[in-house]
């Protein structure tokens, strides 16, 4: 007879091993045991489970040289696949992940509504139909997060999202009343910084990341977790004044970060001023190629007006890895190196600037990525999936 005990003890294990096979992307039983200190018999009961449940897979190393070759072990990546939806203004992106966090499948709606009664049935009947899709699969979608562009709070309540002015939602008991899924809601700058944690930066416990496209949004992973703050509203930096009395915000403040140091600012700022209703980044590199005074200098101004905020930020945080999320920064020559000529200050201090390789697809990655480690109920992921080899664009189709 199994008591409470020995059930316990068992799912203990269980989670134990497959913490380490995630870890490690690849590993033997021999070395498992190692790793967790439980005997190899354990060890082989639990992997036979899991063998079994089709959550991992055993692969036989070729080349090997010396002694038998070891049997590894690995997640099975097809075993179940992961829906991250980013709820944005004007649109809602949809992606489907494997296990090991790949991107397979891609779609994108257009959003022509900001109200909630209108949007909610549309992620209904979009949920239900990839979900359709997948159920060939051992455990077909194993979990939905939706990337919130507003507060979140820690219980997952949307509280306020600007745009779509919305107040005080539920849509994930809204969402799982409907749908028999786990549900997550998560803002979108902390599923960002959660993708480059997961997919870039494998080695950092102390990340930030600042998205700068619509406003400045920062997203903290600290020690493998969320730095969320009191509410969960932690990381609305962009609203940090850096200009006394300057240009008036929505927020009700004047002077805010994002105003001078977001995309946004300069594509509202040019296309007035060019009177070009879609602006788009190709105009913006067309300007560059071809010297265009005013866009050089708007772009030396952001790069100011960035590195201001960053220098506080940096002071106030000491980040160990500090990522950029910008279109404009990635377009622009050199800016990287002008940012940092900046933050020369002898207090401020962190290990790595950098511009995001992510970029735009941060969001709904971090958000596949956040569904697979709640599925695996581990402390964090080190996916393999190389995004820099951007098939990502390609493989994907509605
Ligand atoms: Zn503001």
């Amino acid at each position: 007879m199994v008591t409470g005990d020995a059930a316990y003890i068992k799912k203990i294990n269980r989670s134990l091993i497959i913490r380490e096979i995630v870890k490690e992307g690849m590993i033997s039983r021999a070395d498992l045991s190692k790793a967790t200190n439980l005997t190899r018999a354990t060890i082989s009961a639990q992997v036979a489970d899991l063998l079994e449940e089709g959550l991992i897979i055993e692969t036989h190393l070729e080349h090997y040289s010396v002694g038998r070759k070891p049997i590894m072990l690995s997640l099975n990546g097809d075993a179940g696949y992961a829906l991250g939806i980013d709820l944005d203004y004007g649109q809602i992106s949809f992606t489907i992940s494997d296990l090991l966090g790949c991107p397979v499948s891609s779609s994108i709606i257009q959003l022509n509504t900001t109200k909630y009664e209108e949007i909610l049935p549309i992620l209904i009947q979009q949920i239900k139909r990839i979900k359709s899709n997948y159920t060939s699969s051992r455990y077909g979608i194993v979990g939905i997060v939706v990337a919130i562009h507003g507060l979140v709070t820690k219980d997952e309540e949307i509280h306020y999202v600007p745009r779509f002015d919305l107040h005080e939602v539920n849509l994930k008991s809204d969402l799982e009343r409907e749908i028999n899924i786990a549900i997550y809601i998560e803002n979108n700058a902390n599923l960002s910084s959660f993708a480059e944690r997961v997919y870039v930066h494998h080695e950092t416990d102390n990340l930030l990341c600042a998205t700068l496209y619509s406003g400045i949004g920062l997203g903290m992973m600290m020690k493998n977790d969320f730095f969320r703050g009191h509410d969960g509203f932690a990381g609305e930096i962009g609203h940090m004044i850096v200009v006394p009395e300057g240009k008036p915000c929505n927020c009700g403040n004047k002077g805010c970060w994002e105003k001078y140091a977001s995309e946004s600012s300069i594509f509202e700022y040019l296309s007035e001023k060019r009177q070009i209703k879609d602006l788009t980044y190709e105009h913006i590199q067309k300007w560059l190629n071809e010297g265009d005074e005013e866009v050089h200098q708007l772009m030396e101004d952001f790069l100011f007006y960035l590195s201001i905020g960053l220098n506080n930020m940096i002071n106030m945080y000491n980040p160990d890895v500090l990522v950029l999320d910008s279109e404009l920064l990635r377009i622009y020559p050199d800016s990287l190196h002008k940012i940092s000529k900046n933050l020369n200050s002898s207090i401020s201090h962190y290990r790595e600037l950098m511009i995001s390789t992510i970029g735009k697809k941060s969001c709904v990655l971090g958000a596949c990525a956040l569904a697979i480690k709640q599925f695996l109920d581990v402390p964090m992921l080190n996916l393999p999936y190389d995004l820099k080899d951007n098939e990502i664009e390609n493989a994907l189709s509605i």
